[in-house]
């Protein structure tokens, strides 16, 4: 018997990780609907994508946050509705504008799953963040707030550290290449950390969307062989070029004092950087009762090691 495969939206599909999501739902064999604002003006990559994903058997459909209406019809279309809206202050960070959009899954009543912008530390472990970047994480609560009072089922994906922002920057903030030179090691290096391959963080998520054992729960995505260090990371970008790279340190204090002197975007950043690299925010917990993690789940998906992903770079 063919397995009946959810129709899904996807709002945010032309962004970093949303256009991502468009692919592995395509590639997973899901009517997969793509919402785009109509404010697209002379965007031609935007357009241009847009055409794409259509080519690839995507139906487009024009609506806004502004317009209430036009979220309710897209979202009775769909038994999955998935966000990727921006969430990264040095983009655009635009978190509460799901509330509308929750708003909208509500009055429509018919969503099997919603899995809400998150994809990056759970925010729900950070309670105690810093000032300014908790913002991130306060938002990303409010948002599951308005769901879970909603009634609304839902799954949230923890994809810890996207691989472009943290891999490509041996894990220094401000930095998306790699050095064949010098790193900076953020206080010793030695608190882990998980890397995960954009890519893969589609696909997992994708897998997800139609699983019993994912609903109202949190997915972690921690591929083990991706549970590393920055140093651990240096080492890796080291053996692939061959070579030494000259190292540096900044302790803790150093960091948090030369953040004040950054505009607002910059410290928000930067202050997850501090949980993550400092604190070890991402693996400093056991996943509970609330929880599932992705790579077990789905031992099937070949996910990309830190290293396949570093070869990139050399
Ligand atoms: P992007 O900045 O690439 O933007 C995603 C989408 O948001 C785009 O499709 C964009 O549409 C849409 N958007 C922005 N503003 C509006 C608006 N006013 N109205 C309608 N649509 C709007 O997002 P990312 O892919 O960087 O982020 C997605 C999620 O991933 C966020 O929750 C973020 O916090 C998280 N993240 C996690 C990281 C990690 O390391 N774990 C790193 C980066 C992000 P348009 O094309 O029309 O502008």
């Amino acid at each position: 018997m063919a397995v009946e495969r959810s129709k899904v939206l996807i709002v945010g599909g032309t962004g970093y990780l949303g256009k991502r999501l468009v692919k592995a739902s395509l590639a997973a064999g899901h009517q997969t609907y793509v919402l785009h604002r109509p404010e697209i003006g002379v965007d031609i990559d935007k357009v241009q994508l847009l055409l794409y994903f259509k080519h690839q058997g995507a139906h487009l459909l024009t609506g806004s946050f502004d317009d209430h209406h036009s979220l309710v019809n897209a979202v009775k279309l769909v038994d999955v509705v998935i966000c990727a809206i921006s969430g990264v202050h040095i983009r655009t960070h635009q978190i509460l504008l799901q509330l509308k959009l929750v708003h909208a899954i509500k009055e429509a009543g018919n969503v099997k799953r919603f899995l809400p912008s998150e994809f990056g530390t759970d925010p729900a472990k950070m309670d105690k963040a810093m000032e300014p970047g908790r913002i991130t994480f306060d938002d990303k609560m409010k948002v599951r707030k308005a769901i879970e009072e909603g009634g609304i089922p839902y799954t949230y994906v923890s994809a810890n550290c996207f691989a472009g922002y943290f891999l490509g920057g041996l894990c220094q903030p401000g930095q998306i290449l790699p050095s064949k030179d010098h790193v900076l090691l953020l206080g010793d290096g030695n608190p882990p950390a998980i890397y995960v391959d954009e890519d893969d963080i589609a696909i997992y998520t994708i897998k997800a969307i139609d699983d019993p054992r994912t609903l109202n729960k949190t997915v972690y995505i921690r591929p083990p062989k991706n549970i590393l260090s920055q140093r651990q990371v240096v080492e890796i970008w080291e053996k692939l070029i061959g070579k030494e790279l000259h190292k540096s340190s900044i302790s803790k204090e150093e960091f948090v004092a030369a953040m004040k002197d950054q505009d607002y975007a910059e410290q928000v950043g930067l202050t997850h950087y501090y949980h993550v690299c400092y604190e070890g925010c991402l693996t400093n917990f056991e996943i509970g009762d609330g929880g599932v993690e992705a790579s077990q789940l789905y031992p099937e998906i070949n996910y990309t090691t830190v290293e396949q992903y570093m070869r990139r770079y050399i």
